[in-house]
């Protein structure tokens, strides 16, 4: 869903965390994120890039 706010296009996101599916509101410029607010959601996204640098080193 696309909105317009304060002139701006943002979009109203469901949480990509498997356990949570609360909406948050994305104005990211290029509508990129991906979790809530919430602690674990937020924390999540961190340690998912942590384990992707860490996959990437491997040969
Ligand atoms: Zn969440």
């Amino acid at each position: 869903m696309v909105i317009v706010h304060e002139g701006r296009f943002a979009s109203i996101r469901t949480c990509d965390a498997g356990t949570c599916n609360r909406l948050f509101f994305d104005s990211t410029k290029n509508q990129s994120r991906r979790y809530c607010t919430g602690r674990g959601c937020a924390a999540r996204t961190h340690s998912a890039n942590f384990r992707q640098r860490e996959e990437e080193k491997k040969p």
